[in-house]
């Protein structure tokens, strides 16, 4: 069967990670999250010290990256990559809210993005591979054979990731996390690097009523047609 890239590019926290893996668990594709990516270097800047508030020291930073040495490692129950970050399995550190209230300003650097796109389009070189993001429709794989944007309403995200977090035993609150969630989509929509926008020939699925389930029966026809 001939072997695409998929782009799914959306709103924070609207399942595009477990749509993503579903899709290529179906067509035994490759799955990429690069929200991952981005969060892994975050943390490496909270554990040297350079995000102090809302202050990133974006010199230090920039001059550190070619050391950040960032990675996936298949994790066989979560059928999903766990991200290594020199060497470290961070997958359970990388969700924290303390990431989260940094990693959209951090994305906003540009080397930050230069480094982590061309990583990415090098996953991407063999096809047959699911990524999932703000601009890997837009930036990443401006080429891709399909591309999905995805949003649901705040209140929806806001408390599938206050679940989420809740079940990994975080201590937050509702309204923390829909802060969280509303302040990331305003510093993605409006950096000046590559922005969270939607793709002009990127498919819309707003998935604020629908299911796993239903986002699959509705994503079989098209995959059936675009494979076939
Ligand atoms: O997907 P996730 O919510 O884990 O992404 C965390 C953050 O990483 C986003 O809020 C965004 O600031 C950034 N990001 C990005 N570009 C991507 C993926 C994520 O800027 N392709």
């Amino acid at each position: 069967m001939k072997k695409i890239i998929i782009a799914i590019d959306g709103y924070s926290s609207c399942g595009k990670s477990s749509f993503a893996k579903a899709i290529a668990a179906k067509l035994g594709y490759i799955f990429i999250d690069t929200g991952a990516m981005y969060r892994g270097v975050t943390l490496w800047a909270i554990r040297h010290g350079m995000v102090t508030g809302s202050h990133i020291d974006e010199a230090r930073l920039v001059e550190a990256l070619p050391s950040i040495d960032i990675s996936f490692a298949y994790n066989e129950s979560r059928k999903a990559g766990d991200l290594i970050l020199c060497g470290e399995n961070v997958e359970d550190r990388i969700r924290s809210i303390e990431v989260s209230d940094a990693v959209s300003r951090v994305s906003a650097i540009a080397a930050v993005r230069a480094r982590l796109v061309a990583m990415q389009q090098a996953m991407g070189r063999g096809k047959g591979i699911v990524m999932d993001g703000r601009d890997i429709g837009t930036t990443v794989f401006p080429d891709a054979e399909l591309k999905i944007f995805m949003t649901a309403s705040v209140d929806v995200r806001a408390k599938r990731r206050y679940k989420e977090l809740v079940a990994k035993g975080e201590k937050v609150t509702l309204d923390d996390v829909r802060r969280n969630v509303a302040e990331r989509d305003r510093i993605d929509e409006t950096r000046a690097e590559s922005p969270l926008r939607r793709a002009a020939d990127a498919l819309l699925l707003d998935n604020s009523d629908m299911t796993i389930d239903e986002q699959m029966d509705w994503i079989d026809s098209i995959l059936r047609r675009l494979l076939e």
